[in-house]
């Protein structure tokens, strides 16, 4: 048995009042851990020092935080290969992509050391004569953040790279389903020059340890990133204590597809868009919309480039869609494979579970055809390797599509035309918006977020990261006159 991982509680590794063990959905035979599970009193124990670390911290000057970030930056980029591998083994994502994430998520660290050199308010002259007015960004205090399996480093490192950027310590619940990433992580950030307890790792289950740190009135922020319904109920609990709440939830994706189209270019974005990730994006393109003019072709081709997918062992040269994640996701999926059938649409292809030399979740990339847009196939997020085509007959049925949906994390079109690019581009009701690209992939540079129910709060990354990890303050200062 391998030694358990353990949590990190007010600066100290420490066992829980229990353990899980993590599995890798290619290979149920390989234990890839057991991860201790934290209790109540442990909790209560790492925010009260949170607390007072993150006092120490905030008095850092710029120079030494910028060098503290930079340094876990460029350890995740120099070890990206090895903590790739790790997070492809436990999620299941082709280990090119569980690569890139981790380099990824050493990019969102160097950005924002940049940014601790990069705090600067605002002056202006008060109305009042003689009083000046200072106006600077100070630290929210003690963040909570809260993340999902599918991205289990680079969501993680968006919220956390941006917290202590802005001078706050932070308390992770990671996704229970992926724990190796989260104690990999937060190994590289507790040995930096920071003060003891100001990183705390919480994992145990988001109904255990999640539930009891997002309702702490210890906790002065809270991020977080899944499903909608366990967004409501984080919202609910923060507003018992009024915590600030930035949430980024699901969405239904549209990618359109015009009669104007380059269609070998449609088809690759879509089968990028849809399928990446095995579909387990939250801007995966789960809706194709596409003009009656070009649907016969673009079909066609889309079938014939989703059969040719080649699903196996995440760690495998070669493989292009891993498994899904876990057993409870592939019943979800086939279940949406029968409730999409029942309702009318047809599967072209896919969307079975598939036996391999290992015994793990892997299901084939299904295409639904003949689908309309009021079918639950196209209203809740499926989190699957399914694409559902929507025929319509002009660009102006594609766009009310695109927004005929609760959600509104990003759309995208295919086309030559300008007018129509520039059309979408402003009436696309969605946080993100892709021309002639996937809508799936995002900088890390520029503000990401949605509409609806798909985001709720402020915007996250790039300069607009600041509106939530940190509270404005405004000074007015009377100089009084030299003598
Ligand atoms: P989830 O079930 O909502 O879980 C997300 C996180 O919340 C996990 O760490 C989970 O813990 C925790 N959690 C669950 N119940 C909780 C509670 N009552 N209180 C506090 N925390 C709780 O979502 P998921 O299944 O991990 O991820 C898939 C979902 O995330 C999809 O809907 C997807 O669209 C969304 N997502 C959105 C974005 C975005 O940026 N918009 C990005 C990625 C994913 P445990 O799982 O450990 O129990
Ligand atoms: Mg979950």
């Amino acid at each position: 048995m391998p030694a358990t991982k353990l949590n990190l509680i007010a600066g100290n590794w420490t066992a829980g009042d229990s353990e899980i063990e993590n599995r890798n959905p290619s290979d149920l035979s390989d234990l890839i851990g057991l991860f201790a599970q934290a209790s109540a009193d442990q909790l209560d124990a790492t925010l009260d020092r949170a607390a007072a670390a993150q006092v120490e911290w905030a008095a850092y000057g710029p120079e030494r935080k910028q060098a503290v970030l930079m340094n876990i930056g460029n350890e995740l980029m120099a070890r990206s290969e090895e903590l790739g591998t790790l997070l492809s083994r436990e999620e299941g994502k082709p280990v090119a992509e569980g690569k890139g994430e981790v380099f990824r998520a050493g990019q969102f660290f160097t950005y924002y050391a940049a940014e601790c050199l990069r705090q600067i308010g605002e002056n202006a002259d008060s109305v009042r004569a003689g009083v000046e007015v200072d106006v600077r960004r100070e630290p929210v205090g003690v963040v909570a953040i809260v993340s999902p399996w599918n991205f289990p480093t680079a969501t993680a490192s968006w919220k956390i790279a941006p917290a202590l950027c802005y001078g706050n310590a932070v308390v992770w619940k990671p996704a229970n389903l992926t724990p190796a990433s989260a104690v990999a992580l937060s190994e590289i950030i507790a040995k930096q020059d920071i003060p003891k307890g100001l990183m705390s790792l919480v994992m145990g289950s988001g109904r255990a340890v999640g539930q009891r740190l997002v309702e702490s009135p210890k906790v002065n922020a809270i991020s977080f990133t899944g499903s909608v319904p366990v967004g409501k109920g984080i919202a609910m609990a923060a507003i018992q204590n009024l915590t600030k709440v930035q949430m980024e939830m699901g969405s239904k994706n549209a990618l359109v597809v015009v009669d104007d189209a380059d269609l070998e270019l449609a088809v690759t974005l879509a089968l990028a868009g849809a399928f990446g990730g095995t579909g387990q994006k939250c801007t995966a393109s789960s809706r194709l919309i596409v003009h009656a003019a070009v649907h016969d072709a673009f079909v066609e081709k889309l079938v014939a480039g989703t059969k040719a997918l080649k699903v196996g062992h995440a760690l495998e040269p070669g493989t292009q869609i891993g498994p899904v994640v876990s057993e409870q996701q592939l019943n979800d999926n086939l279940g949406y494979v029968e409730i999409g059938q029942a309702a009318g649409a047809e599967l072209a292809c896919g969307g079975q579970r598939l036996n391999m030399s290992t015994e793990g979740y892997y299901m084939s990339p299904g295409v639904f055809l003949n689908t309309t847009n009021d079918m639950r196939i196209n209203r809740e997020e499926m989190f699957a390797p399914l694409a559902a085509v929507i025929k319509v007959d002009s660009y102006a049925e594609a766009l009310a599509t695109v927004n005929d949906t609760n959600f509104g994390l990003t759309s995208g079109i295919v086309t030559t035309s300008l007018a129509r690019a520039s059309h979408f581009r402003r009436n696309a009701k969605t946080g993100v918006v892709t021309v002639n690209l996937p809508t799936a992939g995002t900088d890390y540079h520029v503000p990401f977020g949605g509409r609806g129910d798909s985001s709720y709060g402020p915007r996250e990354q790039g300069k607009a990261a600041a509106e939530f990890y940190t509270t404005v303050k405004t000074a007015y200062i009377s100089a009084g006159t030299p003598q």
